[in-house]
């Protein structure tokens, strides 16, 4: 399938999903997530109107990145190792993944500028996701704030890959509860209005429970491409 012909499949469900809940789509974000396709493919999407793109590992972020460069917004969505920060920070717009103090010292120790984060945060609580356990990511997100190159832009999530509606929901919605405290809290370097959640599988759900980013792969660009 086309990408435009996917997309135009995937606003008419995001606009479905608004309409039960009252939202507006102009407020939901599309990254395409590109780390299965090519760079041809990445470029047919950016055709198609895509402006976010996401990639989930360095080199597949900087091969993207040379090809595209600044005629696109780049979401960085991986687990990102410290040591790899220098390489890839000031290319990114938007952190999804931050979820370690280490990590935050070397962002802030790197970055020419602040960096736009998103707190990656484990709600379901599964061995194999990444990110602080829910009860972690206030005394994290009040740390942060010793870090001048850190802005807090929101909180991201994966939910687990299953098709009980009501167990997604409640994890979208912890997430989002998670947020309001935050946003309560008035931090200056958080602001955190932002929820990246909802991917193919689950972004309908997510949107109807507040996803401001939502991070599709497989139902846009396609999945694994040789
Ligand atoms: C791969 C990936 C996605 C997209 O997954 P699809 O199911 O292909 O839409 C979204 N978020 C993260 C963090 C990913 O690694």
């Amino acid at each position: 399938m086309k990408v435009i012909e996917n997309l135009a499949h995937i606003q008419a469900q995001i606009k479905e999903a608004c309409q039960k809940v009252d939202r507006d789509p102009e407020d939901i974000k599309i990254i395409a997530v590109t780390k299965y396709v090519t760079i041809e493919r990445t470029q047919e999407a950016l055709q198609a109107g895509i402006n976010d793109f996401g990639e989930n590992r360095p080199d597949g972020f900087q091969a993207k990145y040379a090809a595209i460069g600044k005629q696109a917004q780049w979401h960085f969505i991986g687990t990102l190792q410290s040591r790899k920060v220098k390489d890839v920070i000031d290319k990114m717009d938007y952190l999804h993944s931050l979820d370690r103090k280490s990590l935050a010292k070397e962002i802030n120790k790197r970055a020419e500028k602040p960096v736009d984060c998103f707190v990656q945060v484990n709600v379901s609580g599964e061995d194999s996701k990444h990110g602080l356990a829910v009860d972690e990511v206030i005394p994290f997100v009040e740390l942060l704030k010793d870090y001048s190159n850190i802005h807090v832009v929101g909180l991201m999530t994966m939910a687990p890959h299953i098709s009980d509606e009501e167990r997604l929901r409640d994890v979208f919605r912890s997430l989002r509860q998670l947020r309001d405290t935050i946003v309560e809290a008035d931090y200056d370097h958080a602001p955190c209005r932002f929820l990246s959640m909802g991917m193919s599988n689950d972004y309908q759900i997510a949107i109807q429970e507040g996803a401001t980013h939502i991070r599709i792969g497989s139902d846009l660009v396609g999945p694994y491409q040789e």
